[in-house]
């Protein structure tokens, strides 16, 4: 009997768990490998009673039939009806209207939990080289343990991360490839309050200040009652403040606070997270794969869509494509 295709997925973001999805419907073994604690890259959760706070994707869109079905199968995901509107440097507000985004339920790292749980994930495993070894691939972590030999390896860290994952593997015309996808980073402040902020929406979204979206993570499905909000600061202004420490951080985006909200209370809860690499700025046409060493790498970044749904697109894709390598 032949033996299944035995494939190492890098990242179980949304992914690296979408082309193990697909993947593993083909027949093939899938193992998965995440530096981090838990699934989700960038959608994810924090947990600090009573708040709780989605610091990466707060929401996206979806539209594609198959991604749409995939979340309402898990049962993973709910479709919250937000109150939006544009928020201007004088306190003006425009373009009020409801908009309908999916979110994971009870937190954005729901989904990708659900989309884990058939999977072996090796976590707090960060591959530093992938070896070749007699026409398979070998991978070293950063803890020395090496895991392996695989048919075929999907690389879905970010492009510079990706790029160094690749370099390591003597793959320097994908590297360079890979480097052509741009990110940009993202401060997120996370701001839990001792009662409900009296704001006319649940996402508030500007082109002028530090602060770009600000979204009232309480008012999302299945979300414990502290009323916590999630701010991301602008590009640029992330750009400049990245290497700030947490207390400058977090009393900047505080006084950004003051000037969307000016007439509320203070929050009795601030913490801050650094996404070094949070949107797709720049994004490749589709996945990147080298036929001869059964490679292939994808991301956000390399789905036209980007976000959550371009990963998962990305990821689906991915696989197609090294599954149509692999095939004999
Ligand atoms: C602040 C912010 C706001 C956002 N807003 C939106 C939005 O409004 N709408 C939307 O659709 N999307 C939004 N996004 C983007 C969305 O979260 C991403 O597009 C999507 O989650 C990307 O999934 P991915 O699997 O491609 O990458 P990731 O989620 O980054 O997954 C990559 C995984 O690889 C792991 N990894 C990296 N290097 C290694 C290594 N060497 N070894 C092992 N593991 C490794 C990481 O830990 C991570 O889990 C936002 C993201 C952020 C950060």
């Amino acid at each position: 009997m032949e033996q299944p295709l035995n494939v190492a997925v890098i990242g179980a973001g949304i992914a690296g768990l979408s082309a193990a999805g697909e993947l593993s419907r083909a027949g093939a073994h899938v193992t998965l490998f995440d530096k981090s604690r838990g699934p989700g890259g960038r959608t994810a959760t924090r947990h600090a009673p009573p708040f709780d706070f989605d610091h990466g994707a707060p929401g996206f869109e979806a539209h594609d039939p198959a991604f749409i079905a995939d979340l309402e199968r898990l049962g993973c995901a709910a479709r919250w009806t937000a109150r939006t509107a544009e928020i201007h440097a004088d306190g003006r507000l425009t373009n009020a209207r409801d908009v309908t985004l999916w979110v994971g339920v009870p937190g954005m790292n729901a989904i990708a939990k659900a989309l884990a749980a058939p999977f072996d994930i090796e976590l707090r495993t960060r591959i530093a080289a992938l070896t070749p070894c007699e026409g398979r691939w070998t991978l070293a972590a950063d803890s020395r343990r090496s895991f392996g030999p695989f048919d075929a390896v999907v690389v879905t860290p970010p492009p510079e991360q990706s790029a160094a994952l690749l370099a390591s593997a003597g793959l320097g015309d994908l590297a360079r490839d890979v480097a052509r996808a741009a990110m940009s980073p993202c401060i997120a402040g996370l701001l839990g309050f001792e009662s409900a902020v009296p704001l006319p929406y649940d996402v508030g979204v500007s082109a002028q200040g530090v602060i770009a979206v600000a979204t009232r993570n309480s008012g999302k499905p299945r979300r414990p009652t502290g009323e916590s909000w999630v701010v991301h600061a602008a590009a640029q202004w992330s750009n400049e403040h990245f290497f700030d420490d947490d207390s400058a951080l977090a009393a900047a985006l505080t006084d950004a606070w003051r000037a969307v909200a000016p007439s509320t209370a203070d929050p009795m809860h601030v913490s801050v997270h650094r996404w070094r690499y949070a949107r797709a700025t720049t994004p490749l046409s589709g996945p990147l794969a080298d036929a001869s060493t059964s490679i292939v790498v994808c991301g956000d970044w390399t789905h036209a869509t980007t976000g959550v749904e371009g990963a998962w697109l990305a990821g689906r894709e991915a696989a197609i494509r090294l599954t149509s390598i692999t095939r004999p």
